[in-house]
């Protein structure tokens, strides 16, 4: 018999193989969490029976084709679920978040809030900008579907008063502390765009705030917006393989170049407290050991990484390619957190921030094996986040007007070649 797998690889399984979810089965109001595409799974939360975090969240793959042969097998309801392993008949308990009630309210232009921001585990996500303008030259990621989603799923456009009404929304029912804007690649001008919205946010709302764009090649507006209080910024680099990189995110390789990526993570982590920058990369896609020298190359970079394991997602140009194999992904997922140790790597300490689209560093911490190091890598993590406890909540709480940053240099000071 098969041992029974602990929660991070459960998790690490079920993103490669993706879940049935029978027809029987009544989620009642718990469906519908999520957003197109790459989040258009069903939401979980999985105990771990240990000290090390009490749950991990996850997006679990239900659209895709691979996940209608998958072994795991949703069954329960409506109160208590569980993911049955049809290979050897483990049962694994699982809880289903509800669908947060605010998702059904309309901002004051009648948009529904769900089509401005959905929750993706514990913290909101908006994509902010107008479609990744990869998306108009035919040079769009071939694992994405932004360019489907953005004026069908959601909202083509989302004022800042959108914005704002959401955030109050979901700080005030759901309990945020974060949000994630996102917006893809637009010229040059994504981090200019998103200003105004980050401004407002710190301004009334008063959340932590995570800026996910292409990387620009004026640094001064990295500054800009860390002295507007951003509190953390991600880069997709996605695959470190320059073939990889080429064929599968054309518009990044021919426009920005992988470099600039690296480059940008070193400024931002270089003027921000550690662990406020994060470089993302795919796994599954080029072989394991291209991923784990872009870990490697991440946290060099003064960032943190996080790994997304590669969804063959209904709609994008790889829809019907392989998905990634569990040994391999766990293979990955363990030299993550390796890296994240033996870099002092400050994970999971911002309050209230599970990621449910990547396996998040502090989930593999359940990989590893239990050495000394661990655990003193562990009560390090602990103490950290008990003494950051005050600044974070410094940093929730709204400014009223005027956060006053520098003015722009003049001819584009701070600009990297
Ligand atoms: S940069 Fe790539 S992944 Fe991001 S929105 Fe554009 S096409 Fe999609």
């Amino acid at each position: 018999m098969k041992r029974l797998l602990n929660a991070c690889e459960l998790e690490i399984d079920l993103f490669c193989r993706g879940m049935r979810v029978s027809p029987l089965v009544d989620l009642g109001t718990r469906a519908s969490r999520t957003r197109a595409g790459l989040g258009s799974g069903l939401e979980i939360a999985i105990p771990t029976g240990s000290w090390l975090k009490p749950e991990i969240w996850m997006n679990v793959p239900t659209a895709e084709r691979h996940a209608q042969v998958s072994p795991y097998v949703l069954q329960g309801g409506p109160e208590s679920f569980h993911v049955v392993d049809e290979r050897d008949d483990q049962r694994y308990p699982i809880r289903i978040p509800s669908r947060p009630r605010w998702y059904d309210r309309l901002t004051s232009r009648d948009i529904p809030m769900s089509r401005v921001g959905v929750l993706q585990g514990t913290y909101l996500g908006i994509y902010i900008n107008p479609v990744c303008d990869f998306w108009k030259q035919d040079l769009n990621c071939r694992f994405c579907t932004t360019g489907c989603n953005v004026g069908s799923n959601e909202a083509a456009e989302k004022t800042i008063e959108d914005v704002l009404e959401t955030c109050w929304a979901a700080k005030q029912e759901s309990g945020i502390s974060f949000i994630h804007l996102n917006g893809g690649f637009q010229g040059g001008h994504g981090l200019e765009f998103a200003e105004p919205f980050i401004r407002a946010i710190k301004e009334e709302v008063g959340l932590l705030v995570g800026v996910q764009l292409a990387p620009e090649r004026e640094f001064w507006r990295y500054d800009r917006l860390i002295q507007l209080g951003v509190d953390h910024f991600s880069f997709c680099v996605e695959l470190l393989d320059a073939d990889w990189f080429a064929r599968v995110c054309p518009g990044k390789a021919r426009t920005l170049g992988q470099s600039l990526f690296f480059k940008a993570m070193e400024h931002c982590a270089a003027r921000m407290p550690r662990g406020a920058v994060s470089g993302e990369i795919i796994a599954g896609i080029e072989p394991i050991e291209n991923t784990i020298e872009g870990i490697d190359r991440i946290v060099a970079a003064g960032a943190f990484p996080t790994v997304c394991i590669f969804r063959p997602t209904i709609g994008s140009a790889m829809e019907d390619a392989p998905f990634p194999q569990y040994e391999e992904m766990r293979t990955v997922m363990a030299a993550m957190y390796d890296a994240c140790r033996r870099h002092r790597m400050r994970i999971g300490v911002a309050p209230n921030i599970e990621v449910s689209l990547v396996v998040n560093p502090d989930d593999a911490a359940l990989l590893a094996p239990r050495t000394l190091d661990f655990y003193r890598y562990e009560l390090w993590r602990r103490a950290i986040r008990v003494a950051a406890k005050p600044m974070f909540a410094a940093r929730q709480q709204a400014r009223p007007r005027r956060v006053s940053v520098a003015p722009p240099p003049d001819c584009g000071g701070g600009m990297v070649a």
